[in-house]
């Protein structure tokens, strides 16, 4: 099969949460292991990741020297956290392969998500980011143009624009890629947010430039699986399933469901809206858009899940 897995913020983190560089090594370690055996069962794999955190301590970086060294657009961060995951990924990937004597060349793509220019977001961004600090830095900072928020106690914090992705740029060069037996790791962070220019021509070319914004990754996933025709998205977080009655003696776990099912479940409120929300919603996207199948599992249980044996599965109605 060919499959898309995204991967979530605790492949990257130690399991204490430790964010030295050596803890996210271990962490991209143990999760291209598990990635390195659907690879020799067989399977094409293409693979996404988050990067809110790695972007969270940039931004700290920026903010700390901006007296020094000239802060760099939100975008830029986009694009040296998607080359640092990539690399050391492509790393623990190839080689957890090589333990096994599997050879696989690996690619990473630095990779553009083109969003819409007149998104709401960028007049009236909402999508809070980075850490919370005074209101004297916030006032800093809002000299060079970012937006902040007064959040009350824990003080303020930035908010920016959240658009949707409407295309990867580098769909066609991953396709050929994965056609020719790489293992490509692309659209990392949902993408560096683009906006164009000009309309597109005819060839879909035609000048863009980055934005201040974030994407989701999960969202951005769905694009790139529905784009490259994958037989199941897969997204890979800390919890097994997602749950009804999360966090309640109720709580139970999802397995399989329709489109319709899973809309319904949504309307009744079960998942929270920073965290489950945007992958039931991705999970969804991929199969209204024509996708076989969307499973949200964790990182331990991916093979399992392949094998219908675990997770929660988003599948088409019945026609
Ligand atoms: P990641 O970092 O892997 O992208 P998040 O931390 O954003 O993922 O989201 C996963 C988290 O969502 C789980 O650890 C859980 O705490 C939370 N969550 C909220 N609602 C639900 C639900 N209904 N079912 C399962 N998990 C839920
Ligand atoms: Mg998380």
């Amino acid at each position: 099969m060919k499959l898309l897995i995204a991967l979530g913020g605790n492949a990257m983190t130690g399991v204490d949460g430790g964010a030295r560089p050596a803890d996210q090594q271990g962490a991209i370690a143990v999760a291209m292991d598990a990635v390195a055996r659907l690879i020799i069962d067989g399977h094409q794999v293409v693979l996404t990741h988050g990067n809110g955190p790695q972007v969270g301590n940039l931004l700290v970086k920026n903010e700390l020297a901006a007296s020094v060294v000239p802060p760099v657009p939100l975008d830029w961060c986009g694009a040296q956290t998607q080359a640092t995951i990539g690399f050391v990924t492509a790393c623990e990937l190839e080689r957890a392969l090589g333990a096994h004597a599997a050879d696989h060349p690996v690619s990473v793509i630095v990779t553009r998500t083109v969003v819409d220019a007149t998104d709401s977001g960028f007049t009236h961004p909402t999508k809070p980011i980075g850490r919370y600090v005074s209101a004297h830095q916030a006032a800093d900072m809002m000299r060079h143009g970012q937006v902040w928020e007064d959040r009350g106690e824990r003080g303020w914090r930035r908010v920016v624009a959240s658009p949707d992705p409407l295309e990867v740029l580098e769909t066609p060069t991953i396709r050929r890629l994965v056609e020719g037996g790489h293992v490509v790791v692309a659209a990392g962070g949902g993408g560096i947010p683009v906006v164009r220019e000009t309309e597109a021509d005819q060839s879909g070319a035609g000048p863009v430039h980055g934005v201040e914004a974030v994407i989701d990754k999960d969202l951005t996933a769905a694009l790139l699986a529905k784009s490259l025709d994958v037989d199941a998205l897969i997204i890979a977080t800390d919890v097994d399933a997602a749950a009804i009655g999360w966090g309640t003696p109720q709580q139970r776990s999802i397995g399989e469901v329709t489109v319709s099912q899973m809309r319904e479940l949504v309307a009744a409120g079960h998942f929270g809206s920073g965290s489950m929300g945007p992958k039931v919603e991705a999970a969804l996207r991929f199969v209204e858009a024509g996708g076989p199948r969307s499973i949200i599992t964790s990182l331990e249980r991916i093979g399992e899940a392949v094998q219908r044996q675990a997770g929660t599965s988003v599948v088409p109605d019945p026609s």
